[in-house]
C-alpha cells in the first residue's frame, strides 16, 4: 500500500463562502417525514410500533438486525402511518417509515442518560450502541464498533476538516454548539481510554480553531488539542489525516496504527445522548451549489424530503431538469436520482450544481490521474481493465484501495469519469469475492 502525500494532495476551490457566513435555517416538514430503514444490503429491520400509534421525538421505532445492530428513533412526534418505498441514495427504492406530524412536537427521553465519569468502558460502549449513534461523516458506520476493543489505541482523532468543496455543516454545527462538541470529545476520549486527542481543522478556518481552543480551556480538558491542517484535498480522508497529524500508515483500518477517527457531529450526538438521553432527531445539512437560489445550512429532522427543503429555501435557479443533485459533496458524493430522496441519519450535504457536464474525450495518456491519486494508484489503468472486463488486472492494480476521493476525475483534462470506473472495479471485485 502506498500513501504518498505532497503532490498527490491538491488544493481545490472550496466554495465554502456560499454558506459559511449565514446562520443555519431551522426547517420543519409541512406534513410528513419518511425515515429510511435502509442500513446496508441484507439488513433486516424489526419495527417496534404499530400503524396508527402516536410516537414522540425519541420514541424507539425499529431495530436493525445486522452484524452491528443499531436502533432507529423517531425524529418527530405524530402518527405512524406504515412503511412505504421511496427513492433512496442507494439508487434503489427502499422502505421508509412514514410519520404524519402533529402540532405539538412532543419529545420524550429516548433512554436513560449515563454518568460517564463513573461508567466502565463496557457500559459506555453498550450505551452508545443502544443510543443508535452512527458516524456522521457520511458512511454511517455504527460508532460503538470502533470502541469495542481499545487495548492498542493511543490516539483519538476528531475529524472536523470538511475538505470537500461546498460543505460547511460541521463548521456551522460546531460554531452553534461548541460546548456539546468539546463535551462529546471528552466522553469519546474516556471511551477510547486515551490521553491524546487531536481535533483536525483546516487552517483556513482560524475562527473555528480559536473558538474550539477557548472551549477546551474553559472545560479544562487535558490532552485535547486542535491541529490546524493544510487546505488540500483529500485532507478529510482518514488515511491522509492520520498521516498528516501522526505520520502513521495502516493497511485496512485506523485501529491497526493505534488510532480511532470520529467525525465532529458524532461527538455532539454523544454529548447529548450521555447527558440528556437524547437520540439523533435533527441534522445539520449543507444545501449548497450554483444550482440553488439561496445556498445555506439547514437543521432538519431526519426523514424530511430534499425537494421540500429546497422548496422552503426558495428553489432551484431554473427547473429541476437544469441541475445535478449530489448527496454529499461534488468529489465523493453520489449522484441523486431524484429530489424525492429524504435526509438520512448520516447525510451531511446536498450539493446542487448546474447541469454543465462536459462530454468525455479520448484519454490523452497525460498521467495526471496517476500523479494526483493519494493512494498511489493508476486510475486510468484500472478504468481500462473495467472496459476489458479483466477483474484480475483490476485486482493487480489495487482497485480495492481506492478511497473514492474523486481527484482522478477532477484533474482529467478529457473529462473522463475515471472515479466512476474505479468504483465499478471495486463493485466487480466485491461481487467476485462473494461468488467465491
Ligand atoms: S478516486 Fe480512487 S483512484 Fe481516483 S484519485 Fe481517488 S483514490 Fe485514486
Ligand atoms: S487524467 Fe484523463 S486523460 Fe490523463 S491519463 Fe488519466 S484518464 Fe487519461
Amino acid at each position: 500500500m502506498s500513501l504518498l502525500l505532497g503532490p498527490m494532495c491538491q488544493h481545490i476551490p472550496g466554495r465554502k463562502g456560499l454558506t459559511d457566513h449565514s446562520d443555519a435555517k431551522h426547517l420543519m416538514p409541512a406534513k410528513e417525514v419518511y425515515i429510511p430503514l435502509f442500513a446496508g444490503n441484507n439488513t433486516q429491520v424489526e419495527i417496534l410500533v404499530n400503524e396508527g400509534d402516536h410516537v414522540k421525538i425519541g420514541t424507539r421505532l425499529a431495530n436493525t438486525k445486522s452484524a452491528f445492530p443499531v436502533p432507529i428513533y423517531s425524529s418527530v412526534s405524530g402518527i405512524y402511518k406504515g412503511v412505504t418505498k421511496r427513492p433512496h441514495n442507494s439508487l434503489k427504492p427502499q422502505p421508509h417509515m412514514v410519520i404524519e406530524l402533529d402540532a405539538v412536537q412532543e419529545k420524550q427521553q429516548a433512554f436513560e442518560p449515563l454518568d460517564w465519569h463513573n461508567a466502565s468502558h463496557d457500559e459506555m460502549v453498550e450505551f452508545v450502541k443502544n443510543a443508535g449513534i452512527i458516524g456522521q461523516g457520511g458512511a454511517g458506520f455504527p460508532t460503538y464498533v470502533k470502541y469495542m476493543k481499545v487495548e492498542n489505541i493511543d490516539t483519538l482523532i476528531i475529524n472536523a476538516v470538511e475538505c470537500e468543496p461546498y460543505i460547511t455543516a460541521d463548521y456551522k454545527c460546531i460554531m452553534d454548539n461548541v460546548e456539546d462538541f468539546v463535551h462529546g470529545v471528552r466522553i469519546l476520549q474516556k471511551m477510547a481510554e486515551v490521553n491524546s486527542v487531536k481535533i483536525g481543522v483546516k487552517k483556513t478556518h482560524p475562527d473555528l480553531i480559536e473558538f474550539i481552543r477557548q472551549e477546551i480551556n474553559r472545560e479544562n480538558a487535558a490532552g485535547i488539542e486542535v491541529v490546524a491542517v493544510p487546505d488540500v484535498y483529500p485532507m478529510g480522508g482518514e488515511r491522509t489525516l492520520i498521516y498528516t497529524i501522526l505520520k502513521r500508515r495502516y493497511d485496512r483500518l485506523p485501529g491497526e496504527c493505534g488510532v480511532i477517527v470520529n467525525n465532529a457531529e458524532t461527538a455532539m450526538l454523544i454529548a447529548r445522548a450521555f447527558e440528556n438521553g437524547d437520540a439523533l432527531s435533527k441534522k445539520y445539512v449543507t444545501f449548497s451549489g450554483e444550482g440553488l437560489k439561496y445556498p445555506v445550512n439547514v437543521s432538519v429532522p431526519v426523514g424530511m424530503c430534499v425537494a421540500e427543503i429546497i422548496d422552503q429555501l426558495g428553489g432551484y435557479i431554473k427547473k429541476v431538469e437544469s441541475v445535478r443533485l449530489i448527496a454529499g459533496g461534488p468529489m465523493m458524493g453520489k449522484a441523486m436520482v431524484s429530489d424525492q430522496i429524504c435526509i438520512d441519519r448520516a447525510m451531511n450535504a446536498i450539493t446542487v450544481l448546474k447541469n454543465e457536464e462536459e462530454p468525455e474525450m479520448t484519454c490523452l495518456r497525460c498521467g495526471r490521474c496517476t500523479a494526483h491519486c493519494p493512494m498511489g494508484l493508476q486510475p486510468v489503468r484500472i478504468a481500462n481493465a473495467v472496459k476489458a472486463n479483466d477483474t484480475d488486472e483490476m485486482d493487480k492494480r489495487g482497485a480495492m484501495l481506492c478511497i473514492e476521493c474523486g481527484l482522478c476525475a477532477y484533474v482529467c483534462p478529457s473529462h473522463i469519469q475515471v472515479t466512476e470506473n474505479v468504483r465499478k472495479a471495486k463493485r466487480l471485485l466485491q461481487m467476485k469475492a462473494k461468488r467465491k
